[in-house]
């Protein structure tokens, strides 16, 4: 009925450009695989179109889906195309009709892949080493952080750390346990007689054409061992920060404080919160062969072309944050990363960087902006250095999204949005979202996550308040009037967008 919906009927011309045979056949994918409804494909579909953009930008943009998450679905889109019994989007010219349905949302149940099934049918039909492979595959199929194997007195239990939560993925029989386990060791290149003492290794598998490095730890428990993979997130593209969560004046003034020739700009919030991400973002969008670009980290989570990459650490014979940080001072930076500022010694070298030429960047343990100064106070850096070095501080968590599958709306009740701070009359028949649950998001409501920022730029006034060490909470009250989005109003955009629920919320900001 649309006409903007056929990509090749005569009429379409004229109400505006048709999506290329292309672009119709990655919507379909999107949302056979549930991760846009037809709805936000067509809302991609007008952006696009407003904005001059083709549509795979859009829903970037629109912060829809994360750029790893589109190459993984475009990859399936490959598969689905060689596959003759799939509907073919980019053969012959489809009717209006024909392209209107295969844009409109599928049938729930059909579209939702229930991995839990697929991996327990595989138990059954092939042998150890394809079960493995499997396992790990899919778990970077689902956004899974680790593998767990635990050992029972029964047999070997599978979960998956997915948006931070364990869920219980598979259980292997104690028949093929020993040599399930066994597997995994002689992938990660371990001894796999040795099961009273723990080991350390690495497994490079090949995912999507490109290779992708598990790190392997063993544990021996009473039962047997247990053995825990971690999966590195890749960041594959130089992706902006709006898809990281920010909003549009939150990623714009943080665009504009990267191109500072020098100054520090710190990362606050908990562990899980995000904030490497954040700093590899900033790195790779300043990184060029222009300018000498140092890092040391602990553990380096990502490999930067073009970077100079410095693992520290805190075991014997490790190089430390500080020293690691002298070291590379001398070796003629423009910018520098510090994975973590955690001692006193880290936090002075790295503002005297900062004051004497250099671009640093680091994260710290603070639950948000304005005490982050007070710690860096706390590690004996005096009001004058701090005033004259901070460029801004970025505070930030992570919230789930919702799950575009079992989504449904409600309408919060006058308590409710008080509780958030809200005005009801302002907010009179709002419409709030949360999921109730499905085999694609593994029951939870929820499928992926996006960070909540606070950004507090260290201007004019600010800059004169560091300067005498005025207390934080005025700090705040000053940063807020100046017109910076807290942490929890930026939550509580999010939970206004649809983007996120009140409890995940609840969760992670304090009211
Ligand atoms: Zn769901």
């Amino acid at each position: 009925m649309d006409p903007t919906l056929a990509p090749s009927s005569p009429s379409a011309a004229k109400a505006g450009p048709a999506p290329s045979p292309e672009d119709a056949a990655l919507a379909a994918v999107l949302i056979k695989n549930g991760v846009l409804t037809g709805d936000q494909v067509e809302e991609a579909r007008r952006y696009a179109e407003e904005h001059r953009r083709d549509f795979k930008q859009a829903i970037l943009e629109m912060n829809l889906i994360s750029p790893e998450r589109l190459n993984q679905l475009a990859f399936e889109r490959l598969r689905a195309l060689a596959q003759p019994e799939a509907p073919a989007p980019t053969s012959t010219p489809a009717s209006p009709a024909e392209t209107k349905t295969m844009l409109v949302l599928p049938d729930r149940d059909q579209i939702q892949r229930d991995i839990r099934k697929e991996l327990q049918d595989l138990t059954q039909t092939v042998p150890v080493p394809e079960l493995i492979g499997q396992i790990l595959e899919r778990a970077i199929d689902c956004r899974a952080t680790d593998i767990h194997f635990d050992s029972l007195d029964n047999g070997l239990r599978v979960r998956y750390r997915i948006d931070g939560q364990l869920q219980d993925i598979l259980f292997i029989e104690s028949s093929v346990a020993a040599a399930a386990l066994s597997r995994v060791k002689v992938m990660s290149n371990l001894n796999i007689v040795e099961r009273r003492h723990s080991q350390d290794g690495r497994i490079t598998i090949m995912y999507n054409g490109k290779p992708r490095d598990l790190r392997v730890a063993t544990f021996p428990t009473i039962y047997g061992e247990k053995i825990v993979i971690r999966i590195h997130e890749v960041l594959t593209d130089v992706v902006g920060f709006h898809h990281l969560g920010m909003n549009k004046s939150q990623a714009e003034a943080l665009d504009r404080l990267i191109v500072q020739p020098y100054g520090a700009v710190l990362v606050a919030g908990p562990v899980g919160a995000g904030k490497t991400s954040t700093l590899y973002n900033c790195l790779e969008r300043i990184n060029s062969p222009l300018r000498n670009v140092m890092t040391i980290e602990d553990p380096i989570e990502h490999r930067m072309p073009g970077v100079n990459q410095t693992q520290v650490g805190s075991g014997p014979g490790d190089m430390s944050f500080s020293e690691g940080l002298r070291a590379m001072l001398r070796q003629d930076p423009d910018i520098v990363m510090i994975g973590e500022i955690r001692d006193e010694e880290t936090a002075r070298i790295g503002i005297r960087a900062a004051l004497t030429g250099v671009l640093v960047f680091s994260t710290l343990h603070g639950s948000d902006a304005p005490s982050t100064i007070s710690n860096l106070y706390n590690f004996g850096i005096p009001g004058y250095q701090l005033s004259s070095s901070l460029l801004a501080i970025v505070s930030q968590r992570l919230v789930r999204k919702i799950c575009p599958n079992c989504r449904v709306c409600f309408t919060p009740d006058e308590k409710l949005l008080l509780s958030l701070e809200l005005d009801p009359d302002e907010h009179q028949g709002a419409e709030l979202f949360r999921g109730t649950g499905c085999p694609a998001c593994f029951q939870t409501g929820y499928i992926g996550r996006t960070g909540v920022f606070e950004i507090m730029m260290i201007g004019e006034e600010l800059r004169d308040l560091i300067f005498q060490q005025i207390p934080r909470d005025v700090l705040r009250r000053v940063a807020v009037d100046l017109g910076m989005r807290t942490l929890k109003q930026s939550a509580v955009d999010k939970i206004l967008e649809g983007v996120t629920t009140v409890e995940e919320v609840y969760r992670v900001v304090s009211f």
